[in-house]
């Protein structure tokens, strides 16, 4: 007798987002409206999403001060959105720990995001509390990011230059090759790591403010992640969202990243 097996559609990489991420809290770019729509809908198909709680005043103060807390708290919907962005990333990254591959849809973004102040649509360094919060329960002991967003990001490297279990690696070569280059050299670093976390901003796209990469080389930094992953940590990889901002190509983006981040 045959047994037909009906097909499922594999959906090995989880996607974290909470609906209130849909909320315009402020007038940046980072927070416009139909942003998170556009990824959202690019996304709904082939990946699993589940929804975060919130990160704790504990998580953010293993990153942040006490005064840049109170600072944000000033604004009531910055913050309780700002907190659900930081429970997204730690979400993710218990995920990746858990040998689950999983990607942070979440904003507002983290990585201009320093101890205490930040700037560019930033208000708490998202991917560096979930970093902290995996070591300080000796989870991990180390971890390499790559952040390949446009923009440098301060806030990660001002978080960690003291360190040294930390790396933190942002190409910035200014054509193409080159910087798929160099971010094939930071995956191979001698280093030992115990996660990968991937600063995953998209406005470096041809079709954005960077001018510069096309939606497959997504695919092959998320795969080159990947197997870099695995090759050193036992699979354990995450990505959080960073930029990105038009909206026509921002989704297929995402998408091309998580299917080679992805098994
Ligand atoms: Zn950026």
């Amino acid at each position: 007798m045959n047994i037909i097996i009906p097909y499922r559609r594999e959906k090995s990489m989880k996607v974290i987002f909470h609906p209130r991420f849909y909320e315009v809290y402020t007038s940046d770019p980072a927070a416009a409206a139909g942003r998170m729509e556009s990824i959202a809908k690019a996304l709904e198909k082939d990946f699993e999403f589940v929804e975060p709680g919130p990160a704790s005043e504990r998580d953010l103060e293993r990153v942040h001060g006490r005064s840049h807390i109170q600072d944000v708290k000033r604004d009531s919907l910055v913050y309780e959105i700002g907190c659900l962005s930081a429970g997204g990333a730690i979400l993710a990254a218990e995920m990746a720990f858990e040998d689950q591959p999983s990607f942070g849809l979440i904003r507002p973004p983290g990585h201009h995001a320093s101890p205490h102040s930040c700037w560019g649509f930033c208000y708490f360094n998202n991917i560096a509390i979930a970093i902290k919060k995996l070591i300080s329960e000796e989870k991990i002991r180390s971890a390499l990011i790559l952040d390949f967003d446009l923009h440098f990001g301060d806030g990660t490297s001002n978080t960690f230059s003291s360190s040294p279990p930390v790396s933190y690696f942002h190409p910035e070569a200014t054509r193409r090759e080159g910087f798929l280059e160099e971010v094939q050299r930071s995956l191979q670093t001698e280093r030992p790591y115990d996660l990968i976390a991937v600063s995953a901003g998209f406005d470096r796209h041809e079709e954005d403010w960077g001018g510069l990469l096309k939606t497959e080389d997504y695919f092959t930094i998320g795969k080159w992640a990947k197997e870099a992953s695995l090759q050193h940590c036992r699979g354990r990889r995450f990505g959080v969202l960073e930029g990105g901002y038009n909206h026509l190509v921002l989704g297929r983006n995402v998408r091309s990243f998580l299917q080679g981040l992805s098994d």
